[in-house]
């Protein structure tokens, strides 16, 4: 379990090896290159549009806004922190070409993190990713504008565990810190079972299309 990348930032030359490097994974997995344009309105998960996703997103991240700023309207003296996971639900994974990086912020999640950033809240990520991609991934987030406090990937022995109990232990981590986890906010099931955070803001997966 790591808790790293504090206010670092890789250099130019290193974000090109990890650039290169990400790539050649990535093109491993062609199928992340999903098509866009689909049926609007279309319910089975194979058909999910980009534009219905979007809206879909911001149906939640719009009730998790407020509940952050009331949340956080009398929270003098306690460490607050907000957990995201990473792929479709801060960044657009599964819509954006596998070619595209950085690959883009989910607008809706980015202007979540930034307001609770503005409100004194902590902005934690908490990937399946594995820790070999860890500086390419703490790379996009800031390069599309995330404020990044701290970011949880997967290392050994993590990748031997379920992914739901990795993320929990990551969450439970951040605690012993000194931080309360006001709110979870993923887009799988993995990502938000087993407690440790105040709430949990449950994005659509479509049964599984989406990591
Ligand atoms: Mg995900």
């Amino acid at each position: 379990m790591t808790a790293s990348g504090m206010g670092r930032r890789i250099t130019t030359v290193a974000a090109v090896a990890v650039l290169g490097l990400g790539a050649s994974m990535t093109a491993a997995v062609p199928a992340a290159a999903a098509p866009r344009a689909a049926a609007v309105g279309a319910a089975t998960a194979a058909e999910v549009d980009y534009a219905t996703w979007q809206a879909d997103v911001k149906t939640v991240i719009d009730t998790a806004t407020p509940y952050i700023q009331q949340r956080t309207a009398n929270a003098s003296g306690q460490k607050l922190a907000i957990v995201f996971d990473i792929d479709n639900t801060t960044l657009e994974s599964h819509y954006a070409p596998w070619y595209q990086l950085p690959t883009p912020a989910m607008k809706s999640s980015l202007a979540l993190a930034k307001y609770a950033k503005s409100r004194g809240v902590a902005v934690f990520f908490v990937t399946a990713r594995p820790g070999i991609i860890e500086s390419v991934t703490e790379w996009n987030l800031e390069t599309v504008g995330y404020p990044v406090d701290g970011l949880y990937v997967r290392d050994l022995p993590d990748l031997f565990a379920e992914v739901s109990a990795y993320k929990t232990a990551s969450r439970a981590d951040i605690e012993s810190d000194g931080y309360t986890i006001v709110a979870n906010v993923g887009n799988n099931t993995t990502d938000l079972v087993g407690g440790h955070a105040e709430r949990a803001f449950k994005l659509p997966d479509y049964d599984g299309l989406l990591d």
